[in-house]
């Protein structure tokens, strides 16, 4: 996949300079000069609100929270405040979007409109004109025109980043009536919208490198191949009189022809005897022994020499000093307290919170999963950082919760959704990732993260009083993933694809040898089911109206008929069609079909990003072993509120309306749904 960002971090230094050309080094130092002025005296523009009303809205927001495991846990005795909201309030299922992906189904609640409305269909979105995949979210873009100077490059203008999501958020329309409202972490926000409130961008929100994550390893050891693996870099290193000489690396130096990728050199001494280094970074020194992390380290890249720099922050994991050298270092973070690129409003406000609450992972997506899936990372140490996330969570929590007294507080935990992700073979004999041994040490990892939750829900519960409402809710339930289905495999096998002449199936790049003059459709992302269709994609062939509302409908009958023979099961329950599903001005940007899988089924790995792997149907040993990409209505997210939730099938889109109808607003013309606390049925 491409990176889409290779800079933006030039923004810092000419953010008030937008579209002024930039001639030479003093524009760029008065532009730098400026924007620390502005950092320095952040706080300007808080605005006063208008509204004195009594009532509040707190909504924790539990990605991933599963309503099978949680009653589960709630009859296990395992969750007592959960047990004790659901008993005197309500709990019901909460339908969540098509595709039940999470940038989709926040951005359903978000907006109060699906994807036709707010345009984000899936994790990952194509585009029609070369076939090339990119992030659906957000994209960081570097600026469009730069003058050369010797090697350096100097851009006019600022890159900048860009918010993809559509659609006016519901804290928008708060501002608008002025109602106090913060919004933490909640994902499809980054760069974060203009709000009057405190927010903090989550999901999709990059690294310094412009990646959802791209973590670095160390080692001497030949039999790790080196180069890049998915969401991270084997990068080998010699061990010289017990000392490893390596460069940390940071973003693409868009400042230089060819834009290098911006490097920082750093040392680690090895204790020849104990299982013990010493790491030498910039100006900071520090010991880890095997086995420890390091707290976040603050890490500056020169991308010019003086006043282009741009900050970042890393952790270090020493995880074997003998008798091979293996050092992890988490993805560069942006870091909160002087961010390259925003990631809260106010400005200033991710600074604030680093002092007060400490340093944390503002990448969106902080566990880090394919650390674990490279077996970079084993179970344990993957746990250990999947832990300190949470911590860092509840601990920005614990430090906002209690300053709450009026308007909306929204705080989002991603805890459930990744842990859920990677422990499911370890509580599942099914699995075909399961290990009774691996199970017999960490079989019990989701609960434990489930009774976290827990534990914050108890911090709320006794701040509930008759102005309070209490919104609990997921994004989406959980179910096992077994075995992939290879979409694009199927499609070439029964000759929706067809490949050049000679061309052989490569189940790595993307569309390899592919013939796009005789496609008539193509799968991508993890639901998206394409027609290479006339007039949209470059070399579409399929005509638009009869010819591809016939083709779609032959998919879809054909795609429900796929069994599995290994286990005798339909591997796919449901497809939607889109123009049927969908509202809104971006109903045809967007896929044509929405592949349901049964549960136990997903797109398999290569596929979404247009691979073909050999077999259609193939076991995931991957131990990303839990999903949720399936037949929406397979999986639904839980809603527990302390009042009375009137809806019987409350879904997504009705959350935007609620929250709005709580403080008197009517919902705007483009939301779906109506208020959770109304009848079906009766005037909004
Ligand atoms: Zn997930």
């Amino acid at each position: 996949m491409k990176s889409n960002a290779s800079s933006g971090y030039e923004e810092r230094l000419n953010d008030d300079d937008r579209g002024k050309p930039v001639k030479n080094f003093s524009w760029v130092l008065a532009g730098l000069l400026l924007f620390c002025a502005i950092a320095l005296f952040p706080s300007c523009q808080r605005a006063s609100g208008i509204w004195h009303g009594e009532q509040k809205l707190i909504i924790l927001g539990i990605d991933g929270m599963d309503p099978q495991l949680l009653r589960q846990f709630m009859a296990e005795g395992k969750m007592p405040n959960f047990s004790q909201l659901a008993s005197q309030g309500s709990f019901r299922l909460l339908t969540t979007s098509i595709p039940p992906q999470s940038p989709v189904a926040w951005s359903n609640l978000i907006t109060g409109m699906d994807a036709g409305g707010h345009g984000i269909f899936d994790f990952i979105h194509r585009d029609p004109k070369t076939m090339e995949p990119f992030f659906s979210a957000s994209q960081v873009k570097p600026p469009k025109h730069a003058i050369h100077l010797g090697n350096w490059l100097i851009p006019l203008g600022s890159g900048s980043a860009e918010q993809l999501r559509k659609g006016t958020a519901f804290w928008e329309i708060l501002d608008q009536h002025g109602v106090p409202n913060s919004v933490f972490r909640i994902p499809a926000n980054f760069p974060p919208v203009p709000a009057q409130g405190e927010t903090l961008s989550g999901m999709g929100t990059p690294d310094l490198r412009g990646t959802y994550g791209t973590f670095s390893f160390y080692t001497d050891d030949p039999s790790s191949a080196a180069g890049a693996v998915e969401g991270g870099q084997i990068i080998p290193v010699q061990v010289e009189n017990s000392e490893v000489k390596a460069n940390l690396i940071g973003p693409d130096n868009t400042f230089r022809k060819g834009s290098p990728v911006a490097t920082e050199p750093f040392s680690v001494a090895i204790d020849p005897l104990e299982p013990v280094a010493r790491i030498a970074v910039q100006d900071q020194r520090f010991v880890l022994r095997e086995g420890e992390w390091s707290d976040w380290k603050r890490i500056e890249f020169q991308l010019i020499p003086f006043f282009g720099n741009v900050k970042g922050m890393c952790r270090f994991y020493l995880k074997q000093a003998h008798p091979r050298f293996q050092l992890y270092v988490s993805p560069i973070n942006i870091d909160p307290a002087d961010p390259a690129l925003p990631i809260s409003t106010p400005a200033s406000y991710s600074r604030l919170l680093s002092e007060e609450a400490g340093e944390f992972y503002t990448q969106g997506i902080a566990e880090d999963t394919k650390a674990l899936s490279a077996g970079v990372l084993d179970d344990n140490e993957y746990l250990q950082q999947a832990r300190t996330v949470l911590a860092e969570h509840r601990r920005i929590f614990d430090m906002e919760f209690p300053k709450f007294h009026q308007g909306v507080f929204f705080f989002y935990f991603s805890s459930l959704d990744l842990n859920s992700h990677m422990f499911w073979r370890l509580m599942d004999a099914n699995h075909p990732g399961y290990n009774a041994g691996l199970a017999a040490q960490n079989g019990l990892a989701i609960q434990e993260f489930y009774q976290q939750i827990d534990l914050v829900l108890g911090e709320v519960l006794p701040k509930l009083d008759a102005q309070t409402t209490l919104l609990v809710l997921s994004d989406h339930g959980f179910a096992p993933y077994y075995r992939s289905f290879n979409l694009n495999t199927w499609l070439l096998n029964n000759g929706y694809i067809r490949l050049k002449k000679g061309g052989i199936a490569d189940s790595n790049e993307p569309w390899a040898n592919v013939d796009w003059s005789q496609t008539r459709a193509y799968g991508l992302g993890l639901n998206g089911l394409y027609v290479n269709l006339g007039g949209r994609e470059s070399n579409g062939i399929v005509e638009p109206g009869a010819a591809s509302d016939a083709l779609i409908k032959e998919l879809k009958e054909k795609l429900l008929t796929v069994k599995d023979p290994q286990a005798g099961l339909s591997v796919i329950t449901r497809v939607d069609v889109a123009r049927e599903v969908y509202r809104g001005p971006y109903s045809n940007s967007g896929p044509d079909l929405l592949v349901g899988y049964n549960r136990g089924y997903r797109a398999g790995w290569k596929t979404i990003l247009g691979g073909f792997p050999p077999e259609v149907l193939e076991d995931n040993l991957n131990p990303w072993s839990g999903d949720h990409c399936m037949d929406y209505t397979l999986v639904p997210g839980v809603l527990l509120s302390n009042r009375t939730v009137q809806a019987d099938t409350p879904a997504l889109t009705d959350i935007a309306p609620t929250i709005l109808a709580e403080f008197g607003i009517a919902k705007s013309k483009d939301m779906i749904g109506q208020s959770v606390f109304q009848p079906k049925g009766s005037a909004p």
